[in-house]
């Protein structure tokens, strides 16, 4: 019979990461990470301790924790995630804390390219006045968000197509997008946990800027005015993310740094008009 201590050192040493351990420790068994405190001498019934290798063993071979679990936090909301949808990353924060601060009481915000539906629920849990769309191509990736919003008790409402598409017509005060945005030749696809995320999420074209080109060329049409453009981008983009804002068209275009001091959203504003 092994312990719970120590089959999460055994697993802890050889993923050479203890949180990931837990977390799939915690899978397993159906617990969270706070009951091992108080659990730490109990025995392991061995079909659990099996299906616990079993996982361990996926994690070792490259799978993403967050695909073996299913789970993953963003903001403060426990999300589903699944192959259909990019894993949601901490560094997507900034995104949302720069779409809240631009956000006018009682406004209306769309987020492109949903996946899980991360940022859109992460608005509508801090604005419960706002009105929260969100686009995403995938079908998959959508039912995936639409049960995270049921789950969290969060409105969104939700429509299927690719970027601007399903949404003719209509106008908002802010537009967000975690949009693909890796160079198709870029190594890191081949690499860790992007190996098993959707290409459609991570890849977009020769300078990794093709859908930002589409997203900030259809954006005016969309935007009331004065409404902001914000998306996220790769740590080397800052400046080509500029330069595809026309001065005619925008202003305050400016790109800000997320928690590791790297550039990575890139945001701009339509014209207020004259009086
Ligand atoms: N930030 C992700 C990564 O580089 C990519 C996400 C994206 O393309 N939107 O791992």
């Amino acid at each position: 019979m092994t312990d719970i201590r120590t089959i999460l050192r055994t697993a802890s040493h050889a993923l050479g990461d203890r949180l990931e351990a837990e977390l799939l420790l915690a899978h397993a068994l159906g617990v969270n990470r706070a009951w091992f405190f108080a659990h730490a001498e109990d025995a392991l019934a061995a079909a659990d301790e099996t299906h616990f290798n079993e996982l361990v063993a996926r994690r070792a071979r490259g799978e993403p924790v967050a695909y073996i679990t299913g789970r993953r936090d963003f903001w403060s909301l426990p999300l589903e995630v699944t192959p259909a949808t990019l894993i949601p990353r901490p560094e997507t924060e900034l995104l949302v804390e720069l779409a809240l601060a631009r956000l006018p009481e009682g406004g209306r915000l769309l987020d492109l390219g949903t996946g899980s539906g991360a940022i859109a629920l992460a608005i509508a849990k801090e604005r419960p006045d706002a009105t929260v769309h969100a686009v995403d191509a995938s079908e998959a990736a959508l039912k995936v968000a639409q049960r995270n919003a049921r789950a969290l008790g969060l409105k969104v409402t939700f429509f299927h197509g690719n970027w601007f598409a399903p949404v003719t017509g209509e106008t908002y005060d802010v537009i967000v997008s975690n949009p693909p945005y890796i160079e198709d030749t870029d190594e890191h696809l081949g690499q860790g946990d992007l190996r098993f995320e959707p290409m459609s999420a991570l890849a977009s074209g020769a300078d990794g800027l093709d859908d930002i080109r589409k997203i900030i060329a259809g954006a005016p049409a969309h935007l009331a005015e004065a409404g902001w453009l914000l998306f996220e981008h790769g740590w080397n983009q800052g400046g080509e993310a500029r330069a595809l804002f026309s001065p005619s068209a925008w202003v305050d275009v400016s790109t800000l740094r997320d928690l590791e001091e790297r550039d990575r959203v890139t945001g701009a504003r339509r014209p207020s008009l004259q009086i």
